[in-house]
């Protein structure tokens, strides 16, 4: 099969099994919508001269060849006997589920090695709910499941999330320009809607982070429609897990399967293994 012996970041093997022309236009267009209210990134992109961003893209791409270079001859001799043992084979036991957003490195987060995360990145870390838009998400979910047998669904939110922003402000006129992302975005609408239910003064700053932590919320719901994740639930063979990741501090907050609440990841607690929250 060509996802055991593909690249080993898993879905991207699956991407090469099953492609999914949307998905991939959403990812691009997310590019764009670093410029949504983005206090950090929106000063790098429109003001820049023509000559600059040209420079800029040169750079960038000097730089991961130079990643490359230096992965090759420092990093992969490391880990010789690791990457052997993955050469045609793959075990993960975790599916996890995040945003695209560039700050967002799941090993990194988790201090995981290649072979152990299953990985499924896109805009807002939303998975459509079961026969909404069978695509990449769809799909990646259903290898994870079925073919993988992981035990654990992690759906990882994080703070600043230029989606949940974009979700905020549904007339902001650059995601007026990317009817694609507006469209992807409607997966996460059950998590505006509750937001705005609750926190009516749009001025109110918690919205925002409530919005991620909702969402976080919702997606986990629409993992359960996914045949493969309820049967699965259903048999005490897989638990899911929401998390929200703090940029700036680095920390990860859990939802309980408890209370529901959000707290330090480290005072969770699991409820079995049918921890669907
Ligand atoms: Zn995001």
């Amino acid at each position: 099969m060509v996802e055991t012996t593909g690249p080993l970041i898993g879905n991207v093997a699956l991407n090469h099994l099953a492609p999914d022309i949307d998905d991939v236009t959403v990812t691009r267009a997310f590019d764009k919508m670093s410029t949504i209210p983005s206090k950090r990134t929106t000063r790098l992109s429109s003001t820049a001269a023509p000559a600059a961003r040209k420079a800029r893209k040169t750079s960038s791409m000097n730089r991961l060849v130079e990643g490359v270079r230096q992965f090759h001859e420092r990093e992969f001799p490391r880990r010789q006997q690791l990457f052997a043992e993955l050469a045609d084979r793959q075990q993960p036991q975790t599916l996890f589920i995040a945003c695209a957003d560039s700050r967002i490195v799941p090993e990194l987060i988790t201090q995981t090695q290649p072979g152990e995360l299953f990985v499924c990145r896109n805009i807002g870390n939303i998975v459509p709910a079961y026969g909404e838009m069978m695509g990449g998400v769809s799909a990646v979910v259903e290898y994870a499941c079925t073919a993988l047998g992981v035990t654990d669904i992690v759906v990882c939110g994080h703070t600043d999330c230029g989606a949940m922003k974009a979700l905020l402000n549904p007339a902001d006129p650059t995601l007026q320009t990317m009817p694609t992302v507006a469209s992807w975005l409607r997966n996460a609408e059950a998590a505006r809607s509750v937001v705005a239910a609750t926190y009516t003064d749009p001025d109110d700053p918690q919205r925002l982070q409530r919005l991620v932590e909702q969402n976080v919320r919702t997606q986990l719901s629409h993992l359960g429609t996914h045949p493969a994740v309820a049967g699965r639930l259903a048999a005490g063979q897989l638990a899911l897990h929401g998390w929200v990741y703090d940029i700036e501090g680095g920390g990860v907050s859990a939802i309980d399967a408890g209370s529901g609440a959000l707290v330090p990841l480290a005072s969770t607690t699991i409820r079995g293994r049918a921890t669907a929250v």
